[in-house]
């Protein structure tokens, strides 16, 4: 049966940087039609309402905004209890935080309960979609896609095999045989994909960089996620343990592993070599700009990224990244833009969080706006969430200073309502005053 959603709409059918204000589709009075976790109509309520059947049910959202659901491109589930730990950078973090906490997901009843969690989170801060490294333990997988109900996730096992506490590692000989069975337990089973899940250069021998290799060749729609570039002490490092390589991005090519369904996260110190290496391939970056500011590890040159026809997504990396919220890390992102010289309009925000990231994980077919056919994810948001949203909106004049103090201020206060598949799986409690 139909569903109709009436709000202020929008979505983006194009990357802004390139077509300019004709990318979102904005309709101040829209109606958004469902059936059967698919959209089937969005336009102007005042067209589409007349061809609506008459006993359609019609969910009046005004004066809220729906627009698609947000999309976290690079997250770690086992660093949740870590999240706004003090006074590190990247590999001391993963020595200090990072590798306790990882290591507790050798218990299935953990995994299964930070799983829960986790996906409950997502929700809450209107993510619908992610990309996720689990821990080194396979069943850690298993918790957090049997925790996923109908979401869309890309999930990966960690791969280690030196440079981490033994306790962490697994082997090169392992990884062909553990992933090879979690891929065919879960790649491509409701709306799962698997990805390859090398942590970072350094804790991968070549033996396991190239069994990564023989298991992209063998199951090529398989994602891949990884880390590149996050700090220099990194980098430097990468130098020392592949003296080969002409660059840390290098050392994943010489495997193979840059093709269109990889993403990298970070790639903060790239060069434009490495940058064009990344725009032939297709492969993907996570731009994570909570996590670069909290770890110290840097800032994040769009617009470089952007000359090479790079796809981008926006990510938190939690528990690097201090937010959940994707409209926080937006937020973030401005500022690190800032930094950097370059700016980020509202339009091109959103379009990072929505179809920008949908392409970078090679979803957009299916997801990252609302095309007739694609999968109905969306999110109502309330921009007069907070007295001080409400008092900005106020005094805000169009439609782009509207999305931009709400890209701004905007967080999980925010968001009213988060529907996978046409179905709401969260809903924000009313909040009443106890006398
Ligand atoms: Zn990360």
């Amino acid at each position: 049966m139909k569903q109709a959603y009436r709000a202020e709409i929008l979505d983006f059918i194009n990357d802004p940087v390139l077509y300019g204000l004709d990318a979102m589709r904005h309709f101040s009075d829209g109606l958004l039609v469902i059936e059967a976790g698919k959209v089937v109509a969005v336009g102007d309520a005042a067209t589409l309402l007349p061809l609506l059947e008459v006993n359609t049910p019609i969910h009046d959202y005004r004066p809220q905004i729906i627009m698609p659901g947000l999309i976290d491109t690079h997250i770690h589930y086992p660093q949740c209890e870590v999240i706004a730990s003090y006074g590190t950078q990247l590999l001391d973090w993963l020595n200090t935080y990072t590798f306790p906490a990882e290591g507790k997901f050798s218990d299935f009843k953990y995994a299964q309960s930070v799983a829960k969690f986790f996906i409950d989170e997502l929700h809450r801060n209107g993510t619908t979609t992610a990309m996720v490294f689990a821990s080194v333990h396979p069943h850690s997988v298993d918790a957090l896609c049997e925790a996923a109900g109908d979401m869309r996730l890309i999930v990966g096992k960690v791969l280690m095999d030196r440079n981490a506490p033994h306790s962490l590692c697994d082997s090169a000989a392992s990884t062909y045989d553990d992933n090879k069975t979690l891929i065919k337990r879960w790649h491509g089973q409701k709306r799962l994909s698997y990805a390859l899940t090398p942590r970072f250069a350094p804790t991968s021998t070549d033996a396991q960089l190239q069994a990564v290799q023989a298991l992209h060749h063998e199951f090529p729609d398989v994602h891949l996620q990884t880390h590149v570039a996050e700090n220099k002490e990194e980098v430097a490092w990468v130098a020392e343990l592949f003296p080969w390589s002409r660059s840390y991005l290098d050392v994943y090519d010489h495997y193979d592993l840059l093709f269109e369904r990889a993403l990298f996260a970070h790639c903060l110190y790239l060069n434009d070599t490495d940058r064009a290496r990344l725009g032939e391939s297709g492969a993907a970056i996570a731009f994570c700009p909570s996590s670069n500011l909290f770890l110290g590890s840097g800032l994040f040159d769009l617009q470089a990224a952007q000359k090479h026809n790079i796809q981008v997504g926006i990510a938190s990396d939690v528990g690097g990244g201090t937010s959940f919220s994707i409209l926080q890390n937006l937020s973030d992102a401005y500022k690190v833009l800032q930094l950097k010289q370059q700016a980020m309009p509202a339009r091109q925000g959103l379009y990072l969080a929505t179809l920008g990231g949908a392409r970078a994980l090679k979803l957009d077919t299916q997801i990252g706006n609302f095309e007739v056919g694609k999968e109905a994810d969306f999110i109502v948001i309330d921009p007069d969430a907070t007295p001080l949203t409400a008092q900005r909106m106020a005094h805000a004049t169009n439609i782009d200073e509207r999305l931009f103090a709400l890209m701004m201020l905007g967080d999980d206060r925010h968001i009213s309502a988060t529907y996978i598949l046409g179905e709401a799986i969260y809903t924000k409690p009313f909040c009443t005053l106890q006398t």
